[in-house]
């Protein structure tokens, strides 16, 4: 609250020094020479899809487990999102389904690290370098996750992150695109100013008024009031983790004695940013489908919901892109059986203690 009153104090509500200080912070907590704040996940998916300079006719590979902003962002472009089903063991995109989806117009590859747990990164990328894609990492559940020993957000050319009230950090509404590569941060800072080659405080400082837009761009601007929480939260990012480390690990012992549900794998190699609890419910061991056992918990006021209704059962991907319920079975069994749990890091003990009785019992009541 301290950061916002100077703000608001200040000289500056928008594109001042604070959007250029958390910017900094950030790029230098990820390891990268470059972020650019913007508005929202979104706008950083949208900025990454235009730097990357996808269009008319080019395909790029996504999962169809996320929410609807992934896919979108390909669309936005005028290009064609094609789905490559998940690995039911983690949930994110199968490296073999992306094989087996590549043809001569795949241009890219944007992955998930779905929940925060990271997406089979190596033969991800070693099938980039061979077909020469592009690979942007959708990291808005996984801030702070790592896949063999390396901070997700630095493998792919160009990473997004969202900052909205139930990613792991927030700035209320926000997002950042990080990348090691000045041309990609030159035009996804281009994109999100309307494609205008300097910026009002750039214009400020030189004295001139003369701008040129070069690109079809965006207002996808953050503002200092934003920044300001933002770098407030980056400094939380590591001890929240930690707190959702000791939560999901209560979750886990007490969830892998019950025969009625399944978990995801965290492989060992990795270390999840854990943003979202999934459990998948064991259907054959149960007298209720997911839609009951999701009411049952809610009835026992558990905060539950379903990440996500996959890309392919949304009426505007199914009339614009011809998809069909039935073309990813991997993801549609297991998008039956998923729930997510509440897991944020200001939960109690108690709190705790609250969900695993409650799923605990509602399970053993349908169980047969
Ligand atoms: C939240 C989210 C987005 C979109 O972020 P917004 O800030 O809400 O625009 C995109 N992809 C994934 C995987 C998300 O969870």
């Amino acid at each position: 609250m301290e950061a916002v009153l100077g703000i608001l104090r200040g000289m500056w509500l928008t594109t001042g020094p604070t959007v250029a200080n958390f910017e900094r912070r950030f790029a230098e907590w990820q390891g990268v020479a470059h972020a650019v704040a913007v508005s929202s996940g979104t706008a950083a998916l949208a900025c990454a899809t235009f730097a990357s300079g996808f269009g008319p006719g080019d395909e790029v590979i996504t999962t169809p487990l996320t929410f609807v902003a992934t896919a979108n962002s390909i669309a936005y472009r005028g290009a064609t999102p094609v789905l490559a089903d998940i690995d039911p063991r983690t949930l994110c995109i199968s490296p073999d389904a992306i094989r087996a989806r590549l043809t001569e117009r795949t241009r890219g590859i944007i992955v998930v690290h779905f929940a925060g747990q990271p997406a089979d990164m190596d033969p991800i990328m070693q099938l980039a370098a061979e077909r020469n894609l592009i690979v942007i990492e959708d990291a808005c559940h996984a801030p702070g996750a790592t896949y063999r020993g390396r901070k997700v957000g630095t493998f792919g050319q160009l990473a997004c992150y969202s900052f909205h009230p139930v990613k792991p950090i927030t700035t209320g509404e926000g997002g950042m695109l990080v990348t090691d590569d000045a041309e990609l941060s030159r035009l996804a800072s281009l994109y999100r100013n309307h494609g205008i080659s300097r910026d009002g405080r750039q214009r400020a400082e030189a004295g001139a008024w003369e701008y040129d837009m070069t690109e079809l761009g965006q207002n996808y601007r953050l503002t200092d009031l934003h920044c300001a929480i933002g770098i407030e939260q980056l400094d939380r990012l590591t001890d929240s983790l930690a707190r959702r480390r000791v939560v999901a690990a209560r979750y886990d012992d007490a969830f892998r004695a019950l025969e009625y549900l399944e978990l995801p794998e965290r492989p060992s190699d990795s270390e999840s940013g854990l943003h979202l609890y999934p459990i998948l419910l064991r259907l054959d061991k149960l007298r209720a489908d997911r839609n009951q056992i999701f009411r049952a918990l809610y009835a026992e006021n558990i905060g539950v919901n379903v990440h996500y209704i996959p890309i392919h059962y949304h009426s505007w991907y199914q009339r614009q892109f011809g998809f069909r319920i039935g073309d990813f079975p991997v993801t549609e069994a297991i998008y039956q059986r998923l729930i997510s749990l509440p897991l944020f890091s200001a939960m109690t003990d108690d709190d705790v203690n609250d969900v695993i009785t409650a799923v605990s019992r509602v399970l053993r009541y349908y169980g047969n």
